[in-house]
């Protein structure tokens, strides 16, 4: 029997398809697809490879002398421009505010033929530490009200450029997306008195059964209501409302624990596509008792079509329990 699942702390339902459902195996990738390191490590006319800097736009990169570690460059094609004078108009009903923001490029490692998966620890811990000191720096310009740090891994995420690289938005709105979740987690915590995000991690720690990975301050699993196979969040043990006030040490476990996640998917599933993004409270609210930042992790293995978009709820074709249990036993 077919069953609809509720994510408490989104309030989205899902349907999980288990009369059509695959088995996790029945995911992976077939082989020719090209994994990442299969590639050259370097690649002429590749705007991220080291000696082609002067093919973009950059902004800074670390360390500033000698040879880099990350990159920050701006988006050839940038959704939002930085020059220019934040205006609001409103004129019956269009609603409109100039298109003023940032949008950054981050990339992750000089080599070609590498992705987060592939990295060392130490190296993903300087890609999420870049996240961070660039979204100080972004969230000083008074005309932002949201940074959305992403990845997009392999063409069916949206990649254009092969080349491992993360992207930064700074956005003059708060997206009604992020503004539900913290509406739906403002009401939990009036109602219960607890954060939603919390106490989803506890439970989770308790039962298991969904648990990929776990260190001393996160912990990875697949979502009870799974939007699709795979879907996980990674969910800091330590309450914090905004990425940006991560501590050194809870970044340093977060390079760990999503090294360790991608690694189950990359020799798992033979280099899926995915999306990682990381939701993060809007830059000018306060820490807060009820909103909990975290990391999303998509696998793009199925696809979404009419149903989803006239409902909003997603069929998933995938046990999540069982998804869970295939990553936890993939070896790494
Ligand atoms: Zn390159
Ligand atoms: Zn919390």
């Amino acid at each position: 029997m077919p069953e609809l699942r509720q994510n408490i702390a989104t309030k989205e339902w899902v349907i999980i398809a288990s009369e059509r459902a695959k088995r996790p195996n029945a995911y992976i990738e077939p082989k020719p697809l090209a994994l990442t390191e299969g590639r050259n490590a370097y690649e002429v006319g590749c705007p991220f490879c080291p000696g082609n800097e002067e093919l973009d736009l950059e902004v800074e990169r670390h360390p500033s002398n000698g040879a880099w570690r990350t990159r920050i460059v701006r988006n050839k094609y940038p959704a939002l421009a930085t020059e220019g004078v934040l205006t609001r108009s409103f004129d019956g009903v269009q609603r409109s505010i100039t298109g003023i923001g940032y949008h950054e490029v981050i990339v992750e490692h000089p080599h070609h033929n590498t992705t987060l998966a592939l990295m060392e620890v130490e190296d993903i811990y300087v890609v999420f530490d870049t996240f961070q000191r660039r979204g100080w720096e972004v969230c000083k310009d008074q005309r932002v009200e949201q940074i959305v740090y992403f990845k997009n891994h392999g063409e069916r995420a949206g990649a254009s450029l092969p080349h491992t690289h993360s992207q930064l938005v700074g956005l003059p709105i708060v997206p009604s997306d992020i503004r539900r979740r913290i509406e739906e987690a403002r009401r939990f915590f009036d109602d219960t008195g607890c954060c939603v995000y919390c106490t989803m991690l506890s439970e989770e720690l308790e039962r298991g059964e969904r648990l990929i990975a776990v260190n001393d301050h996160f912990a990875a699993f697949n979502l009870y209501a799974a939007s699709s196979p795979f879907h996980s969040w990674i969910v800091p043990r330590q309450h914090r409302s905004s990425f940006r006030n991560a501590q050194t040490e809870e970044l340093h476990a977060l390079a760990e624990i999503v090294r360790d996640l991608l690694r189950r998917l990359y020799f798992g599933l033979n280099d899926p596509a995915y999306n990682l993004i990381v939701r993060s409270s809007p830059v000018k609210e306060p820490e807060s008792g009820y909103f909990h930042w975290y990391v999303t992790l998509v696998p793009r293995l199925s696809r979404s079509a009419g149903f989803e978009l006239g409902s909003g709820v997603w069929i998933n074709p995938s046990l999540p329990e069982a998804c869970a249990e295939f990553l936890r036993t993939v070896e790494i």
